[in-house]
């Protein structure tokens, strides 16, 4: 694996690849990379001739007083990883090469990002617009022909979707399905910020999911939410948001409507603000998330 810190060592060392037409997956990371990052790169690996994998904390889309100065950082054992995971080139800018002296330039994409995650009370629309600046100009730095994103974090994962498509990024976006420890907690960076007693309390976000997920068909979308708040509440977490919204275009749902469903919570555990999710299909069956695209809705 080489490692790479300009955009011009990039295309330089891309360049065979662009010439034959090679195709060429990109996985971007903050890094502190867990099973769930490295999922991303297997399917990477598996469909693509060459792996690229991003690693930028990238401070705009942390508002003031959020981790970014403390976010966990770890680049030697993150690419001990990568290595391993059979990564070809490791783009790892420094902050100028990402946003130069007179940087002035935002991608925004509407509506999906003014709630869950975007709204006000939650990180803010502004979260989402570091996201999708930085993602485009990654792509633009690396032209990849796929790109691989976690269903841990669907509302991004349905932001990128649309900035892809708006903008005519030539890049097949595939979403994959969350990672999870043994007892269900959502792989996450974060997660190290728990203690110990936390990290117990932290299972009841994927736990009221899986509640969500089991009542809603056989009882209703409302039964269903109200399952999940209890799980939460039995734990001593009230979350920041906790909703059911489509799955495609996250529109508020109220009830089942033949498509799929994302239930979504987001809950400070201690240190620690974790998100999670669950897809439930309109056939009834809670399936791995990550499986549903634009393309098999429209
Ligand atoms: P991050 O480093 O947190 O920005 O995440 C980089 C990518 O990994 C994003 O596309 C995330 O959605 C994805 N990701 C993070 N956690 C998981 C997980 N537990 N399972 C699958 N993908 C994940």
């Amino acid at each position: 694996m080489t490692t790479l810190r300009t955009r011009m060592n990039l295309r330089v060392s891309l360049e065979a690849a662009y010439r034959s037409g090679a195709s060429i997956g990109l996985v971007p990371t903050m890094g502190s990379l867990h099973q769930g990052h490295l999922s991303l790169v297997h399917a990477a690996r598996e469909e693509c001739e060459i792996v690229v994998v991003s690693l930028f904390v990238n401070p705009t889309q942390f508002k003031p007083g959020e981790d970014f100065s403390g976010y966990p950082r770890d680049e030697n054992r993150d690419a001990e990883l990568l290595t391993e995971a059979g990564t070809d080139f490791l783009y790892a800018p420094d902050i100028g090469e990402i946003y130069p002296d007179g940087f002035s330039t935002r991608v925004e994409v509407d509506g999906l990002t003014e709630m869950l995650c975007g709204d006000p009370e939650s990180r803010g629309t502004e979260h989402f617009r570091g996201v999708t600046t930085v993602v485009a100009k990654l792509f633009n730095s690396v032209s990849p022909t796929h790109a691989y994103f976690g269903q841990k974090d669907a509302q991004q994962a349905a932001v990128i979707t649309r900035m892809t498509r708006d903008l005519n990024f030539p890049v097949e976006i595939r979403v994959l399905p969350t990672i999870r420890e043994s007892d269900g907690l959502a792989m996450s960076s974060r997660n190290a910020y728990l203690s110990p007693d936390d990290r117990v309390r932290a299972v009841a976000l994927s736990r009221a999911l899986k509640a969500a997920a089991d009542v809603t068909p056989v009882v209703s979308l409302g039964a269903g939410i109200e399952a999940a708040m209890q799980t939460l509440a039995d734990a001593g977490i009230e979350p920041e948001y906790l909703e059911a919204r489509d799955a495609i275009d996250l529109s508020p749902v109220a009830e089942a409507n033949g498509r799929p469903i994302l239930i979504a919570v987001a809950a400070q555990v201690g240190r620690a603000r974790l998100i999670d999710n669950v897809l439930i299909h309109p056939s009834n069956q809670t399936t791995a998330p990550g499986a549903v695209s634009e393309e098999q809705m429209s």
